[in-house]
């Protein structure tokens, strides 16, 4: 069956891998079957919707290679998709539930329902709304709106009944109605509450099949309630397990860097992101080659994703982050890594830096770092042995034109093991005078990022600290100074 599936986030922050997740696995159910997906922003709560956060949704889901058929950029059959703009939509919805004689309008006071809650409480039972306003006479009804009061609208909950449904992912669900309070469908200003709006939108917009947040389970006892008293068909529903941050508060609070946006600008590639997301309760076949979304179409079961919950492990985002940056071919990698690049000084070769940070970085971010550490000349000074510097010099030298730094690098070879300095040890030297410590990119790499004048610069600033040497002699010596060959 061909599914209409919706994401309906409420523009209220950044969306973060929980979120990303639930539109994830949402797209991949309506793709999978054929269908359409819809996206729709649930902004009816002023108070809580943050400026820019839609745009700023939008970018996410399509920076992860996500599409839409229907929302509001893109517009659609069922438009508007900004649920603050489908007032007159909820409004008949509300009017057909008083026509039946579903709702009730409810005066209580913020102050009265706390009292009332108080009482529940005290007698040992969970609080919630006693039904107070279920049956005033006209008359009492008419006494309040004298005094002024703007009545909320609840739904009238039939006591002793079962809602039953089945969730893919939870399997068989079932609430007593014993447990549902009347709920407010309409707020004393006359907006609709997220039940209300979510039911007539879901309804209007044909939608088949909600995926969402396992936070929502009791909402869709009482939307099912809605649904079933307007006799709209029910969707099929996977509510899916929470994710939480690593010290198990919830993601929007944490400050892990689980915002998509965050690991956008911290240099995490889309495919990456992708298959972390899909990972958090579902098993990725292993050998998937993730480049996006479809590739986990042919794969993907909503009914396989686990009930229990996940948790957010940055250390683990990261390593697949570094496994998706390897797989880039040269061309992918550059055009990435560029962007992580600034300004470099003349003299610089910008792909040979790139080469040489790509082995280490994990993210565009470490791309940054790893390139600074190359290009900015290294603070603590190296001293070089006699043969080692000599033996650099002269290979710089002599390796001519055009520069060749590959062959500069076998003459270097060549001199220290003539001189009898073990390679392995020479070449340390040279990258702890080159870059300051003695681990790190290969030299010839080094040595073509830098450029002849600036490496010879550098070797030559290094020298200048052997022990007996002039100047420098101020300059602290490090581990790196205690390597000399
Ligand atoms: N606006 C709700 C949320 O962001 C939507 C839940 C739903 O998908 O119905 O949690």
């Amino acid at each position: 069956m061909s599914e209409r599936t919706r994401f309906a986030p409420a523009p209220t922050g950044p969306l973060h891998v929980g979120g990303a997740r639930t539109a994830l696995f949402s797209w991949l159910v309506a793709r999978a079957s054929g269908g359409r997906f819809v996206l729709r922003l649930e902004d009816t709560d002023p108070a809580r919707v943050v400026p820019g956060a839609d745009a700023a949704l939008i970018a996410d889901l399509r920076w992860l290679g996500l599409d839409w058929d229907e929302g509001p950029d893109v517009g659609g059959p069922h438009a508007p998709y900004r649920q603050s703009e489908r007032a007159s939509e909820h409004e008949a919805v509300w009017r057909r539930l008083r026509e039946a004689g579903l709702v009730y309008p409810c005066y209580c006071t913020p102050e009265e329902l706390e009292a009332a809650r108080e009482a529940e409480r005290a007698q040992g039972r969970a609080p919630r709304y006693p039904g107070t306003c279920r049956n005033l006479t006209a008359a009492d009804r008419a006494r309040f709106e004298a005094e002024g009061r703007r009545p909320a609208w609840r739904f009238a909950v039939r006591p002793g009944e079962r809602v039953v449904f089945d969730d893919a992912v939870h399997g068989s669900m079932e609430f007593s109605t014993d447990g549902i309070a009347d709920f407010v469908i309409v707020r004393s200003d006359g907006r609709p509450t997220y039940d209300l709006a979510c039911v007539a939108d879901d309804t209007a917009m044909g939608i088949t099949f909600v995926v969402r947040g396992d936070d929502h389970l009791a909402n869709t006892a009482r939307q099912i309630l809605l649904l079933d008293a307007l006799g709209a068909p029910r969707p099929r529903y996977a509510h899916l397990p929470l994710v939480t941050a690593p010290g198990g508060e919830p993601l929007s609070k944490s400050k892990g860097g689980a915002a998509i946006g965050e690991l956008r600008t911290a240099g995490y590639v889309p495919s990456a992101v992708v298959e972390y997301v899909a990972s958090l309760g579902w098993k990725v076949p292993d050998g998937l080659q993730v480049r996006g979304p479809h590739d986990l179409l042919r794969a993907f079961r909503i009914e396989a994703v686990s009930p229990s919950p996940s948790t957010h492990d940055p250390e683990r985002l990261r390593a697949l982050n570094a496994k998706h940056l390897r797989r880039l071919d040269d061309a992918a990698f550059f055009a990435f890594a560029s962007s992580f690049l600034g300004p470099v000084p003349e003299g610089v070769d910008r792909e040979a830096l790139l080469a040489a940070v790509r082995e280490e970085a994990e993210t565009g971010a470490d791309i940054t770092r790893l390139a600074d550490r190359i290009v900015v000349r290294p603070q603590r000074l190296v001293a070089l042995k006699d043969p080692v510097l000599e033996s650099a010099l002269g290979a710089l030298e002599r390796s001519g034109e055009p520069w060749d730094p590959d062959d500069a690098v076998a003459r270097m070879k060549a001199e220290l093991k003539h001189r009898g300095v073990p390679v392995k040890d020479g070449l340390h030297a040279l990258r702890a005078a080159l870059i300051g410590t003695p681990d790190g990119p290969p030299v010839a790499l080094l040595l073509k990022a830098l450029g002849p004048s600036e490496a010879e610069a550098r070797i030559r600033r290094a020298a200048l600290t052997r022990p007996g040497s002039s100047g420098d002699s101020g300059v602290p010596q490090d581990s790196a100074g205690q390597m000399e060959a």
